[in-house]
């Protein structure tokens, strides 16, 4: 088998990081296909501390090549920083990363645009992170966009700068008259041009290649699918498809080539951010997990916001995004809670649903109707064989897996990739 999908399967965070670094070191190529700089996977590594935004945490394993996919939106600054960022900390970079010339780039005005957007909204606050990535991907998909390859030819990039520049001056007065944006814009551009020039490829052409060469190539997704602009909590989503069908359009890899869905799954739920939430817990013990389970962005540093495994929305998620397996995380924050209680269904008014909903009032008022298990006591940390977990802490992933529809193929129980139990099961891509 040579392609691979992680994919999150709740409302992103989930701890992808952690699972595409554990799998990675098998993978010669490592893709990111969707989203921006608003993602934040923190990997553990040699000990030390990495929050990626925007390159693929492959980047962390010396053998594996790195595509930032057409999917993305690339801010160059962001970009640039990630990458002195990691070669301060001795990650050689160079010749490992490359950008497709269709991803489309993210400029001043788009930051600008995304917080006023947000400032704006009011009560319907999106709770995005304000780094322009909403705004960039309403002007690729309204046409007006400005890809990698637009960006590096100059006679291409000023007249677009400009006609986009026009239409949105009226919006972007707030933030100074139209010449200073377009210094905002433009005052690193040669800098930053000599700095992706290198890094910039033919990103479908690659994956093909890589595909004809039979090399292992692992897909990795940003957020998560109950934030999918079209299968998420719309408008409370992001604004790119993190679902595995994402990754065709994405990155150029045909439907066809897609071997493996690997979901992670948190063993709670948080989101981060506006919007529904079902099983969301505002009490001292949505506390308690959010302490315990260090929920704070990765990106942003907000509390994210915690509650009850939701099996509903994962049994949606594992369906759309086709997962043959998951991977369970941060099973070790449970540690000590009695009783857990898992939403089997919701009640809307008088009706009991078993699937999610697209309705977003129903969404926003659905009661989550749970089923009561009993906790589990004890560290669970170091353990390394599934049968050392406790009784009731076995009882409860088999719970989960008969819910939501697909087997574990790992569990977590800790940050570092040696606090992982790997489950026996025919998961190709063993760690
Ligand atoms: P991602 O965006 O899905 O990669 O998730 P984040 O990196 O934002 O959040 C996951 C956080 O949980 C990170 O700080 C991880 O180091 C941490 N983490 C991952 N797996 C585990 C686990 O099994 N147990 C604990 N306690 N922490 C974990």
């Amino acid at each position: 088998m040579s392609t691979l999908v992680v994919v999150g399967v709740q409302w992103g965070d989930e701890g992808k990081g952690k699972i595409v670094h554990l799998l990675g070191h098998q993978a010669d190529w490592v893709v990111r296909y969707q989203g921006g700089n608003n993602a934040g996977h923190t990997v553990i590594f040699d000990n030390k501390h990495f929050v990626l935004h925007l390159i693929p945490s492959g980047i962390l394993q010396p053998g594996t090549q790195c595509l930032i996919g057409n999917g993305v939106v690339v801010d160059p600054e962001a970009l640039h920083e990630e990458v002195r960022f990691l070669e301060k900390r001795n990650v050689h970079v160079r010749g490992r990363l490359h950008v497709s010339d269709a991803a489309h780039v993210i400029l001043a005005y788009h930051r600008y645009l995304d917080c006023l957007r947000e400032d704006r909204a009011g009560g319907g606050k999106i709770g995005t992170t304000r780094r322009g990535i909403g705004p960039a991907y309403s002007d690729k998909v309204g046409r007006n966009g400005i890809r990698i390859a637009d960006y590096l030819n100059p006679s291409v990039f000023r007249p677009l700068l400009e006609r986009n520049l026009r239409e949105k001056a009226p919006l972007l007065k707030r933030f100074g008259s139209l010449s200073k944006i377009r210094r905002d814009v433009l005052k690193s551009y040669p800098a930053l041009k000599r700095f992706l020039q290198p890094l910039v490829t033919d990103g479908p052409h690659l994956v093909y290649r890589a595909m004809e060469k039979r090399k292992k190539i692992l897909f990795e997704s940003a957020q998560g699918t109950m934030l999918d602009v079209d299968f998420g909590t719309y408008p409370y989503v992001t604004s790119s498809n993190p679902v595995a069908g994402g990754v065709c359009i994405g990155s150029g890899l045909a439907p066809n080539r897609l071997d493996e869905v690997l979901g992670v799954v948190k063993a709670y739920t948080t989101r981060v951010g506006e919007g529904p939430f079902p099983t969301e817990l505002k009490d001292s013990l949505g506390e308690a997990l959010r302490r315990r389970g260090m929920e704070y962005g990765a990106t942003t540093g907000r509390p994210r916001r915690c509650g009850w495994f939701d099996a509903v929305a994962v049994r949606s998620a594992v369906r759309i995004n086709g997962c043959q397996w998951l991977a369970l995380t941060k099973l070790d924050v449970l540690e000590g809670t009695h009783p857990l209680r898992i939403a089997v269904a919701y009640r809307v008014g008088n009706k009991r649903l078993k699937e999610f909903p697209n309705d977003r009032q129903m969404q926003a008022e659905a009661e989550p109707v749970y089923e009561e298990m009993p906790g589990f006591h004890g560290s669970i940390r170091g353990m390394k064989r599934y049968a050392q977990l406790p009784a009731n802490a076995r009882a409860y992933v088999r719970r989960l897996e008969q819910l939501v529809g697909a087997p574990f193929a790992m569990i977590s129980l800790g940050r570092s990739r040696e606090e992982t139990i790997i489950l026996d099961s025919k998961f190709p891509w063993k760690p």
